[in-house]
């Protein structure tokens, strides 16, 4: 049993069996048996399954969102988001069993066509960072492909995980076919990477587990998708909107906390027009409303834990601070956003991932010095251009060695498009339009027509 505690109060407010090995090992069991009927359920009725599936998340949309505030801190705003992003993913998968067309590829003597086989028991492992979308992202095209999943949620938050496994058999998805298993990563976690049923693993997190994981699966050549760590960098050019480009970055950052792997968590400033930014930067931080998440008008809320909070803490320490926001007063796990100034490159919160509202700031001279302080990371996930001039645009967004890029923005994930890290950020892509072959593995059969 562990507790489930409210980050923005401190209160305990759940308590969660830990699930055992030998229970894995029977869930496992159960959901390999059922990968054999599932994936003999005809196209049309899957996805008729996946649609009511997303319709009953929708009809729950306000108590999901409700559960992921008390149990992550997330604001709601955001947390009906990543409600309403589950529901939008499963929707767009739904789209995706009777459209799964292989090819026919013209060969002599005979007829040749591939096919995209299911894989079997796909086990995904979330993180607690957005517990919601993280996990809609690996079952929702698992199960379109026709394949069962077992899904382990993090320890710190287990509950949306569990709501929705709940859901999902009200929208009726057959038994074993989508199972939550809260518990130890070292336990649960670990045994969808050595048991052999398990034929594929969504792992989110640390790069440090998934260079473990990645070991692990090598064992069995075990299919394996990554979404690691990041250290994004918001590149703010000298002709950039400026205003807009400062008004948007705290948000770029310390949305949920900065506890996001797409964090822009640095930010580089053309030398001419570093001061101005800061300038304008700073009301802006001041400005930004973190506040009890459930409130309506909430921008950000608390850390996950006191010992996320002492970990960000740390990068703090010594580091030249530029200016701070506010942070609540009281219980919880609260941590006022902050605006570090880089000495160099050399800085420990200008290399490493704090995972917490904390942003460094380092001026650059010009595109090519920008290009290689963007790329002097070993991480590569997302980015930001601000610049008016359409050609340097492009060619910075291509020079970027990051797997998300936008230009004039902050955005990163939709649910349309392909997201993932290049470097040690990650392998594979989830999302868009291919993922569902992230999930398949093609098969080639010729017949042959010769008399
Ligand atoms: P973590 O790596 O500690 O844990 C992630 C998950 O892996 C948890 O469910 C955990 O229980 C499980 N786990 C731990 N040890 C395991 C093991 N030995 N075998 C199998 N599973 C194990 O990461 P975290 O602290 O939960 O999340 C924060 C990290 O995740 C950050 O570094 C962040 O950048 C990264 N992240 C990346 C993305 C992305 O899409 N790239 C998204 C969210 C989070």
């Amino acid at each position: 049993m562990s507790e489930v505690v409210d980050p923005a109060s401190g209160e305990v407010v759940g308590v969660v069996a830990a699930t055992s090995v030998g229970e894995v090992d029977a869930a496992i069991a159960r959901a390999d048996a059922a990968f054999r009927r599932w994936r003999a359920v005809a196209p049309g009725e899957r996805a008729r399954v996946l649609r009511r599936f997303a319709a009953v998340v929708d009809a729950h949309l306000e108590e999901l969102a409700r559960l992921e505030v008390r149990n992550s801190g997330h604001t709601i705003g955001n947390a009906r988001w990543e409600a309403g992003n589950v529901r939008d993913v499963l929707d767009y998968y739904a789209g995706a069993p009777e459209r799964l067309t292989g090819r026919q590829i013209p060969v002599p003597g005979g007829l040749d066509v591939t096919f995209h086989e299911p894989l079997g028991v796909v086990g995904v492992i979330v993180p607690w960072n957005f517990p919601m979308p993280i996990a809609a992202w690996g079952f929702a095209p698992a199960l379109a492909a026709g394949n069962t999943v077992v899904l382990k949620p993090a320890e710190l938050t287990p509950l949306t995980a569990l709501r929705l496994a709940e859901l999902a058999r009200e929208a009726g998805v057959p038994d074993d076919v989508f199972t939550v298993l809260p518990g130890a990563g070292s336990v649960v976690g670990e045994r969808f990477v050595t048991h052999p049923a398990v034929r594929k693993v969504c792992f989110t997190g640390s790069t440090e587990v998934g260079t473990r994981i990645m070991a692990g699966c090598a064992a069995q050549v075990k299919r394996l998708t990554l979404e690691l760590g990041g250290k994004s960098a918001n590149l703010v050019f000298a002709d950039a909107d400026l205003e807009r480009a400062a008004a948007t970055a705290p948000y770029a950052v310390f949305d949920n906390a900065g506890q996001d792997c797409c964090a822009r968590s640095r930010i580089l400033v053309q030398r001419p027009v570093y001061d101005r930014f800061l300038e304008l930067l700073e009301p802006a931080v001041r400005a930004l409303r973190v506040e009890d998440p459930s409130r309506d008008t909430a921008e950000m809320g608390p850390l996950i834990s006191a010992a996320q909070r002492d970990r960000v803490a740390g990068y703090v320490d010594g580091a030249k601070v530029a200016f701070t926001g506010s942070r609540p007063d009281g219980p919880g796990f609260w941590y006022a956003p902050t605006v570090l100034l880089a000495g160099s490159t050399a800085d420990r919160h200008w290399r490493e991932e704090i995972f917490g509202p904390v942003v460094s700031v380092l001026p650059f001279d010009d595109e090519a010095d920008a290009i290689r302080l963007a790329n002097d990371t070993e991480y590569g996930l997302s980015g930001s251009v601000w610049t008016r001039d359409v050609g340097r645009a492009v060619r910075v967004a291509r020079a970027v060695e990051a797997g998300n890029l936008s230009v004039n923005s902050h955005s990163s994930v939709r649910y349309w498009t392909p997201f993932g890290g290049m470097k040690r950020s990650g392998l594979g892509r989830e999302l868009g339009p291919d993922a569902l072959h992230a999930f398949t593995d093609v098969k080639n059969v010729f017949i042959a027509t010769e008399e």
